[in-house]
């Protein structure tokens, strides 16, 4: 099945701390580190290293990819190797791969794996 929202989507977005400079996923209002309430949220790079991958074969309903078969992927960005996501993919990538997560909609619409940056899956 193939997809047309793949085209393009919209970075990964991180809250950053302005005082100790970490950066997570999940909006807060404060730095889980140090405490502070100085966050910005800012778009980061989507290129990213798979490091595991499972394929659902059976679904209770559609994923936001299609019907099953589909890939949940577990990524860890380059830009920061401390946060990792989970995307949908229509294939298995290879694990260690490169791929680009991108997000089709506003906050809470699932990440997905858009294109492999280094050449093609398997
Ligand atoms: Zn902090």
């Amino acid at each position: 099945m193939t997809t047309p929202q793949l085209t393009e989507g919209i970075r990964p977005r991180l809250e950053h701390c302005r005082d100790c400079k970490r950066r997570w996923l999940v909006q807060r209002g404060f730095c889980p580190s140090c405490g502070s309430s100085e966050t910005e949220m800012k778009d980061v790079s989507g290129v990213a290293t798979v490091q595991a991958v499972t394929t659902v074969h059976r679904s209770v309903q559609p994923s936001a990819i299609g019907p099953a078969p589909y890939c949940i992927v577990l990524v860890q960005l380059e830009a920061v190797p401390d946060v990792r996501i989970m995307a949908l993919a229509e294939t298995a990538p290879a694990i260690g791969g490169k791929v680009q997560v991108t997000r089709h909609g506003q906050t809470g619409a699932p990440y997905l794996v858009t294109s492999e940056p280094t050449g093609t899956f398997g």
